[in-house]
């Protein structure tokens, strides 16, 4: 891979590496999203990925152990019908890269443009040479749209070539917990340059109908048109003329029963086709990088001096924008996105903790906003899940993994104790109004949630006669290499929190809005005595587990009892631990996966001075191992906030290039999309200090790593945009607004008119203090 600040190169094609570089190279636009599979046949290794955003299938679970209260299906994105296949035949013998001698290859991802091509010179096992390009995109200006352009000129030979291209529906999950198809295929048909596919998922009736029309630049002497039960498309001859180029340009309409009427699919997708045909490539290639143009516009950070790190974060915010473009709530962003199959395409908590900070800042708040409707559309789901588990009355428990509001995860020590998660869709809520100031959201929708939210903390909390306090028993932290402990710090911090913001924002839309407060307190049953006074009496009276000998918020109850080992102490050749000791041992050690106590100290940092900040910092750092890739920008974060930047740029090194440089060797398997949003807060909310807290002002605090010479960002905030840009000696803000805009600085006040700028010293030490 080459250092290049907007593209990512692969230059010479090492099989061994192909399946990681399926993932790196993955294009999405929001709507459907597919691995950087190769057009032509190829025979090695190669996880085939297609995948349409909602369309995902309840596959029965698998589980060594059934318990009660585990969900009856895991639900996983589909692998969806491919229509990038275009098979090269010359004298009988396929064009295949595990095969052929190649020269030249060069594959590369525009990140600017949001275009995958490829380019090689192949010598097949018969001796005839072939040049390739390829080209390909999904339009993020026409979603349903995806396009590739494949060109071929021999170049020892003339003689027949023959093609064989279409849509294929005959594809599988590797993850199938039982190895089956999960697609019907209900339509296939083919006409000279045209074919169509109808599918329709085994389950749940979801319907994928794809189209696609050819247009060739070359002599066919002959096309045939066919249709299979799982395929459709052209079987065509060309007549291959030596040096003389052959164009094939695919141009697919994808639509699903998400968007369109079941009657109405082959039409849409047809006609889908039919215009991008009329289009044309670059026109269609025009309008999308149009919209990539804007995408970075908003959300571009630029790094001089450092080309890696620069590349590093382009990448992740590429991929980002890739998987999620805040247009349809019923979407949200799986773990790996549309890169793998790992993680199932479902949500998680990540959406909350780390995607939400990215998108407030980097989009519209209408984004933001769809991924809070999301989770309010799904909270009859939460309060059933709940239900379930034994809670009553209205109380919601959030899926730790869902695709339509339902759980879908089957570990105990996961689905029933990780329930922290609850607490971080509340605090999504609070994030977005503190940022955007959409108050309306809380009246509307927000309260709904939390009042849910709020019921079942107070249920899940006892009142233990012993401490004479509430405690939180038997959960599992972020944490996940300790399970059923008590008294989590993070978990009763968060639950705390999440009563106290519900009692104060019910205050406020009974004030506000008493109508819409009467209809809401009839809808959800509240009892405004009984059930506030009780969670008041929760929020006032819960244990925190402490620490006195190093004076620090104790993970959980009984944690010094471990052996006390700090990870540098282990020998290197043992990590990552998750793959060389047993779970046992893993559990009985003190190591901590990912910031746990300390992304409580992230969320409600402004409770804390920077000296408590620091100490706790000191005392966790040394013992997280950061097996997650959520974990070192939380610890970033914090080290920079104490004033550590070098400490914070090693952390920050951990996570920014983590797949590009593929260092724990599983990036075959996906990317990380989620702890991308994460690499981004370790820059803006790092290096740049950017906070808001609780009384809705902006603050930035920037330092910049000494291995950088500047850097810059751009911040959406309550509708003001600025430009953020930090160098050695300054920080220049520049308004891109239409109205003053007024900020904290370090710990001044700062105002900036519309359209005007202004510029700071840096003050490096500042956080130090
Ligand atoms: C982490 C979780 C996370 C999940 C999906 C796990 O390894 O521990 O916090 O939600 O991955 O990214």
């Amino acid at each position: 891979m080459e250092q290049d600040e907007w593209r990512i190169v692969e230059k010479g094609f090492d099989p061994a590496r192909h399946e990681a570089s399926e993932s790196i190279f993955s294009l999405g636009n929001g709507l459907m999203g597919q691995r950087a599979n190769f057009e032509e046949q190829y025979s090695g290794p190669s996880l085939r990925g297609s995948y349409i955003a909602g369309v995902y299938y309840p596959d029965k679970t698998r589980v060594g152990w059934w318990k009660n209260g585990y969900p009856e299906y895991f639900a996983k994105v589909l692998n969806s019908p491919n229509w990038i296949g275009l098979a090269v035949i010359i004298e009988e013998v396929s064009l295949d890269l595990y095969t052929a001698r190649i020269e030249d290859f060069e594959r590369v991802l525009d990140m600017k443009r949001g275009l995958l091509t490829r380019s090689f010179t192949a010598t097949l096992p018969n001796g005839y040479t072939v040049k390739v390009k390829t080209e390909r995109f999904l339009s993020m200006h026409r979603p349903e749209t995806g396009v590739m352009r494949f060109t071929i000129t021999p170049v020892n030979f003339s003689g027949n070539i023959d093609f064989v291209t279409g849509i294929n529906g005959n594809v599988i999950n590797e993850d199938a917990n039982y190895g089956e198809q999960f697609w019907n295929i209900l339509h296939t048909e083919a006409w000279p340059n045209r074919a169509v596919l109808l599918s329709q998922t085994k389950k749940l009736d979801f319907r994928v109908a794809l189209a696609m029309n050819l247009h060739l630049v070359g002599k066919a002497n002959d096309i045939e048109p066919t249709k299979e039960e799982m395929w459709s498309g052209n079987v065509i001859q060309v007549a291959g003329v030596e040096n003389e180029s052959i164009v094939f340009t695919k141009y697919v309409g994808v639509c699903s029963s998400l968007n369109h009427p079941h009657d109405q699919l082959i039409t849409s997708a047809q006609k889908e086709s039919a215009d991008a045909l009329e289009a044309g490539f670059e026109h269609l290639l025009k309008e999308h990088e149009e919209h990539w143009e804007n995408i970075w516009h908003h959300s571009d950070i630029k790094i001089e001096g450092d080309a890696a790190a620069q590349q590093g974060i382009r990448f992740n915010i590429f991929h980002l924008n890739q998987t999620y473009t805040g247009k349809d709530e019923r979407l949200n962003i799986g773990p790996k996105g549309f890169t793998g199959e790992k993680y199932g395409g479902s949500t998680y908590w990540d959406t909350e903790a780390y995607c939400i900070p990215f998108f407030l800042a980097t989009a519209p708040p209408q984004v933001t906003r769809n991924l809070l409707l999301y989770r309010y559309k799904h909270l009859p789901k939460a309060i059933e899940n709940a239900q379930k588990l034994g809670f009553t009355d209205g109380a919601a428990l959030y899926p730790m993994v869902t695709m339509n509001g339902e759980e879908s995860h089957n570990e105990w020590e996961i689905t029933f104790q990780e329930i922290h998660r609850n607490g971080a869709i509340a605090f999504a809520i609070h994030n977005y109004i503190r940022h955007t100031g959409d108050e309306q959201y809380l009246d509307e929708y927000g309260l709904e949630v939390l009042i849910a939210i709020a019921r079942f903390w107070s249920q899940r909390a006892t009142f233990s006669q012993v401490k004479k306090q509430f405690v939180i028993l038997g959960v599992t932290g972020p944490n996940e290499y300790e399970n059923n402990i008590n008294n989590n710090w993070y978990t009763n911090k968060i639950a705390v929190w999440c009563l106290n913001f519900t009692l104060s924002s019910i205050q406020k839309v009974k004030k506000r809005n008493p109508e819409h407060f009467g209809q809401l307190v009839k809808k959800t049953r509240l009892d405004q005595k009984i059930e506030t006074k009780l969670w008041q009496s929760i929020a006032d009276n819960m244990y925190f587990p402490f620490y006195k000998e190093q004076n620090v918020f104790l993970q959980q109850e009984g944690y010094m009892d471990k052996e006390q080992i700090m990870a540098h102490e282990l020998n290197p050749a043992i990590r990552p631990i998750n793959q060389h000791w047993s779970w046992d041992r893993i559990l009985r050690s003190c190591f901590i996966k990912q910031a746990d106590t300390l992304q409580g100290i992230y969320l409600f940092e402004e409770l804390f001075d920077t000296e408590t900040i620091r100490r706790n910092f000191n005392f966790y750092e040394p013992r997280t191992v950061h097996e997650s890739s959520l974990s070192p920008c939380v610890h970033n974060i914090l080290a920079a906030r104490t004033g550590d930047v070098q400490k914070a740029y090693e952390l920050y090194l951990r996570t920014s290039r983590l797949d590009l440089d593929d260092y724990n060797l599983e990036v075959h398997e996906g990317l990380h999309i989620t702890s991308m949003a994460g690499t981004w807060m370790s820059i803006v909310e790092g290096f740049g200090g950017k906070r808001v807290y609780d009384d809705g002002r902006l603050r930035l605090a920037p330092v910049i790593p000494q291995q950088w010479q500047a850097y810059s960002f751009r911040i959406h905030f309550r509708g003001n945009q600025l430009e953020i840009k930090v160098s050695k000696e300054n920080v220049e803000i520049i308004s891109h607004a239409s109205q003053k805009t007024s900020l904290i600085v370090y710990d001044k006040p700062v105002e900036i008119n519309a359209g005007e700028s202004c510029t700071i010293p840096l003050n490096p030490d500042f956080n130090a203090k």
